[in-house]
């Protein structure tokens, strides 16, 4: 498959969408103006790429829905060469919009076949995250934090401890809590032991699951 400038129309078409339900940041939209989002799923799918929707991968995920990588990569507030841990590395789309926007990014999937799927193709167009990790995202990466973000791309029942000690102070965890539904919610942590609080809007998500061991 390839990228051209219909694709690279479709996906300005597709920024445009998202700035009329709300996204205002303008490295973000850079960011899904530049990935070729097609690139990354089933080519069954190639022609739906530039919807606003979540499609199935292997392993019975999905690559999420356009607006909801942008939602979640404007409230990380990314700066350039900042560390960012990924939950979820499913198709990589989200690790892409991420590395796009200068981020040095760590990122975990527990699905092997994903893992070794987007292993490849990451090298092969050229992506290079700071390491791709087969595990469970509810332990974080201890070795590697903190963190200035951590976005979590699964629905978690509950806020795992391990992700919150994980950031630095200033640091963001963007993650979608609940079971059903979740509501997108954003910690701040403003000093060793407080974290600010906020949530946004309701959103689905497959689930965060635990360790298969
Ligand atoms: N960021 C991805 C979203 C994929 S869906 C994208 O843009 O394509 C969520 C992913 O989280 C799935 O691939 C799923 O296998 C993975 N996942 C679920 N529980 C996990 C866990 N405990 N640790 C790491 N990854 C997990």
């Amino acid at each position: 498959m390839k990228d051209t400038l219909k694709h690279r129309g479709m996906r300005n078409k597709l920024a445009d969408i998202l700035i009329k339900k709300g996204i205002s940041d303008q490295n973000t939209l850079d960011a899904i103006r530049t990935i070729p989002r097609h690139l990354f799923m089933d080519s069954s799918f190639e022609g739906h790429a530039y919807q606003d929707k979540a499609f199935p991968i292997a392993a019975d995920q999905t690559i999420s829905q356009p607006y909801t990588v942008a939602f979640q990569t404007q409230l990380l507030e990314v700066k350039p060469g900042q560390k960012i841990l990924e939950i979820g590395t499913g198709s990589g789309y989200q690790t892409a919009v991420l590395l796009q926007l200068k981020a040095k990014v760590y990122t975990i999937e527990r699905q092997l076949e994903l893992f070794k799927k987007t292993k490849i193709f990451f090298s092969k167009l050229g992506y290079r995250p700071k390491k791709k990790i087969f595990g469970d995202g509810y332990k974080g990466l201890p070795e590697e934090a903190p963190f200035d973000g951590i976005v979590v791309t699964a629905g978690a029942p509950e806020v795992p401890r391990a992700l919150m000690s994980q950031l630095k102070v200033g640091g963001r965890l963007v993650i979608p809590i609940g079971t059903n539904d979740q509501i997108m919610t954003l910690y701040i942590r403003k000093s060793d032991k407080e974290f600010e609080k906020k949530e946004f809007g309701s959103f689905r998500f497959v689930p965060l699951l635990a360790d298969k061991n």
